[in-house]
This record gives C-alpha cells, sequence and structure tokens, in this order.
C-alpha cells in the first residue's frame, strides 16, 4: 500500500517543511492515490469532490514542474466558476509559499479586464481562471499558452454542464501537445470520458469513495401521478418539515415554478439556476446560509461546487437518468454524522431510474406514496430572519463589525437578534430577526454607519 507521508514522494525539503506548516500532516487518500503518478508526469482523471483535498493533489503537482525563473505561463487551471477559482487560487498560493517568487494570477469574468491584463504582463507562471474569460485573453493575444506543462480541469464535469465544452477544446488547442493534463471531475458520465480520449494521453484514473457513510441518509422513494407532482412536493414539506432543503429540478422553468407554487403554500423558498446574474446567485446564497430562506429549488449544475451548510433534506422533484448523479445529490445531507434525509418522487414511467439506482448502490429501494402521510396543513416555512441588503462594501471599507456596531449601538437592536453578516466588494448583507426589522431599516433610513449614510433594503 502506498504511504500516506508527502516525505514519501519526491518533493523538494522546504515543500515537505511547508505542508507541515500548513498542518497537512499526511496525504488525504485522493493526494496518496493521485501524486505519484502526478509527480511522474502522468495524465490522470480522478474521481473527486471538494473537500477531498484535490486542490493540494494537483497543486503540489504542477508546482514541482515550475521554473520559478522562466516568467511564462506553465500551469493552467480553468474552473467552473469565480468561486471555486477563488478558493483553488487561495490554496495554490499557500502551497506556493515554499518558492518565491511564484506569480499566480487569476482571470476570472465579471471582473475588470484592465487589471488582468496588467498582471499578465508582469509575467504570471500560474494561470487560474474560468473558460469564458481565458478565452478571452487568448482571442487579445494578452495570454500565451505555448510554454505551458501542466493543464488542469477542475470540476470538468461541472464545465461540461455548463456549457463550456467548445471553450475548453479552443483553449486547450492552443495548449502544447506535450502538456501533462490533470482531469479532476465529481461524476464520471460518457461525457468526460470522450473528452479525456481527446485531450488525454494514457490516463491513470483514481477514485476516492464518497464520503458520506451507509445510513446516515435515510432514502424514501415516493410514486406520483405526473399531474401531481407539485402537491406531493408539499405533502414531503408538510410530514417532514425540514429546516433547510434544496429541492432538484431539471430545468431552469421548472426550478421558478416550483419555487413559486412553494411561495404560495408558505414555504420561503428560492430558484437558483444558471439564468440567475452574479449578484443575484450571491444573493440566494446569502439568505439560504443566513437562515432566511430555507428551501433552494435548483439544478444540478447551479448546485454542484456550491458550499452549502449541512442540509436536513434533499428533495428530488424529478429522478435523474444517471444514478451517479442521484448519490452525488443526496450526498448534500447526512453530512459530518448528522443524519440527513433524501426523498424522491418519481412516475412509473420514470421507475426504470428507480431499478437503476439499486443497482448502484447495491440495495433495494423503499418506495411509497405520498397518499400514506400525515399532513400537516398549517404548516409553514417563513424563516425568523430576513436579510437588510447595504449600497456598500469592501471597496467602501466596511467591515462585519462596522455594521454590527451601527445596528447594536445607535439602532439599540440586541445582538442576539442579529445573524450572519456578509461583506462583498460592493454590498454587503445582514441577516436580522424579523420583529427587528423595522428598528433597524429605521435607524439605516436616517443613520449612519462609519459616518455615512448607506442605502439600505430588505431583500424579499
Ligand atoms: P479541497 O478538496 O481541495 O477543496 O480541500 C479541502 C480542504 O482540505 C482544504 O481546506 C485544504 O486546505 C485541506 N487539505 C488539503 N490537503 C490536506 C492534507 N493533506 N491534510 C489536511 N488538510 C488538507
Amino acid at each position: 500500500m502506498a504511504s500516506d507521508s508527502f516525505s514519501s514522494l519526491s518533493l523538494p525539503a522546504a515543500q515537505i517543511e511547508n505542508l507541515n506548516s500548513l498542518g497537512y500532516s499526511k496525504m488525504t487518500p485522493i493526494q496518496a492515490q493521485s501524486l505519484p503518478h502526478i509527480l511522474n508526469g502522468k495524465d490522470l482523471i480522478a474521481k473527486a469532490k471538494t473537500g477531498s483535498g484535490k486542490t493540494a493533489a494537483f497543486g503540489v503537482g504542477l508546482l514541482n514542474t515550475i521554473k520559478p525563473r522562466f516568467f511564462g505561463v506553465q500551469a493552467l487551471i480553468l474552473c467552473p466558476t469565480r468561486e471555486l477559482a477563488d478558493q483553488v487560487g487561495k490554496e495554490i498560493r499557500k502551497l506556493a509559499r515554499f518558492v518565491p517568487n511564484i506569480k499566480c494570477v487569476m482571470l476570472c469574468g465579471g471582473k475588470p479586464l484592465g487589471p488582468q491584463i496588467g498582471s499578465l504582463e508582469h509575467g504570471a507562471h500560474i494561470v487560474i481562471g474560468t473558460p469564458g474569460r481565458v478565452q478571452d485573453h487568448l482571442r487579445k493575444g494578452t495570454l500565451k499558452l505555448g510554454d505551458l506543462k501542466t493543464l488542469v480541469l477542475d470540476e470538468a464535469d461541472r464545465m461540461l454542464d455548463m456549457g463550456f465544452a467548445e471553450v475548453m477544446q479552443d483553449i486547450i488547442s492552443q495548449t502544447p501537445k506535450s502538456r501533462q493534463t490533470l482531469l479532476f471531475s465529481a461524476t464520471y458520465p460518457d461525457t468526460i470520458k470522450q473528452m479525456s480520449q481527446s485531450i488525454q494521453r494514457n490516463p491513470i484514473t483514481v477514485t476516492v469513495e464518497s464520503e458520506h457513510k451507509p445510513n446516515v441518509i435515510e432514502q424514501l422513494f415516493y410514486e406520483v401521478k405526473k399531474h401531481q407532482r407539485n402537491t406531493s412536493l408539499l405533502a414531503l414539506f408538510e410530514h417532514y418539515k425540514p429546516q433547510s432543503t434544496v429541492v432538484f429540478c431539471h430545468t431552469k422553468k421548472q426550478c421558478d415554478e416550483v419555487a413559486n407554487f412553494l411561495r404560495c403554500h408558505r414555504i420561503e423558498a428560492l430558484a437558483i439556476h444558471g439564468d440567475l446574474e452574479q449578484r443575484e446567485r450571491d444573493q440566494v446564497l446569502v439568505r439560504f446560509a443566513n437562515n432566511s430562506c430555507s428551501v433552494l429549488v435548483a439544478t444540478d449544475v447551479a448546485a454542484r461546487g456550491l458550499d452549502i451548510k449541512s442540509l436536513q433534506a434533499v428533495i428530488n422533484y424529478e429522478l435523474p437518468r444517471d444514478p451517479e448523479i442521484y448519490v452525488h445529490r443526496i450526498g448534500r445531507t447526512g453530512r459530518a454524522g448528522e443524519t440527513g434525509m433524501a426523498l424522491s418522487l418519481f412516475t412509473e414511467a420514470e421507475a426504470v431510474r428507480i431499478n437503476a439506482i439499486e443497482k448502484y448502490q447495491k440495495k433495494p429501494c423503499i418506495c411509497d406514496v405520498p397518499e400514506s402521510l400525515d399532513r400537516d396543513p398549517g404548516f409553514s416555512l417563513e424563516p425568523n430572519m430576513i436579510t437588510i441588503q447595504l449600497d456598500a462594501g469592501r471597496k467602501n471599507k466596511l467591515r462585519p463589525g462596522d455594521i454590527l456596531g451601527a445596528l447594536t449601538g445607535d439602532a439599540g437592536l440586541n445582538g442576539s437578534q442579529i445573524g450572519k453578516i456578509d461583506i462583498f466588494d460592493m454590498s454587503s448583507y445582514v441577516a436580522v430577526e424579523r420583529t427587528a426589522l423595522r428598528q433597524a431599516m429605521n435607524y439605516l433610513a436616517q443613520g449612519k454607519i462609519k459616518g455615512r449614510a448607506i442605502r439600505a433594503r430588505k431583500i424579499t
């Protein structure tokens, strides 16, 4: 069996020391399985999720080949979203501490081009970015990939789901054939297999077992008539009363419709899908994370990779065709030793999907009908927190303490009435108890934070 100590690898002593100082005393399973191959220069397909230590797996690998004295882009990491790219960038910078002067440049959409071009002109060793923006720079000639040694596709399945296949092909076609290609993906559908065949050479495949232990997630399946999906969904809420839930749907339209339906039935739900602008998406996630909304209705694409807190329930409004996606979805509940519920609706025509899940999980699925559930018709899920948005953020040097200080000081709120505070570049969000909303808004309409009046509105 491979050793799980970093010192078993041929890494510079300074990197081993750096890893120790980061508290990485031994390799995680994905690192132990993949690093020997990566350091050997092999192409790799790794089936691993966020949380497995995958960033350090490819990060330690690619850093080993960087020549600091040569100022050309030697490694490119493509990520599906800005959030993931930011996380990856932070981790890579930590891992790069053992060599002075390694330059990482972030190229993500939604940010101005000018400063990115400036950073590239100063010379970059490692580029981390989202496909669209990386392609923009290649078109402009501000980014050149002719000296690339390592290409990483992080959450490759998600990039494909988001429709980046052609953009990725275009980017890859501008890199040397001799490059090492490391493909990380949470799932392994045919589209990934095909992509691997076209861009990788004899890749080694490594898989780490999914983190959730069996039985922590209670899985139940409900057979419904096609036109009864909505009422059956409501029955699930009125019976199980989960306090934090993601409902998975197939299409964006379905997400909007289901979220509307739930809201009409006193269940505060928000849809999240690829049509939302970054700002709207941030708002939805903030409201879910700060407990002013307890149900997210999401497509797979929108939900994957999001750092969603532990959920009491995952509900499949429709079952996915691929059992692997089902397992991936339900893995969002029952984390960290808590028990979770995975509830799924299916029609007679979709029963084959149940069979596929049974085969995949090697155990029978427990099926029932929603009519058997006791319902509490008075049930409502209107959270007791509500979010206020402030038109000032990091760029205005606003900090959580400033907001907390203003609301508990001059506005007279009790600290316990204030929830999570999130600061973005240009705006901030603070959750307050509904009962304290008027008091907070009255103050914000007239009072000041850090000496200036800041526009505030509640988000509903
Ligand atoms: P990732 O899956 O790359 O998002 O990593 C999940 C978390 O694990 C990150 O916060 C890393 O800093 C941390 N991590 C990565 N490798 C190790 C390790 N060998 N030992 C302890 N923590 C690690």
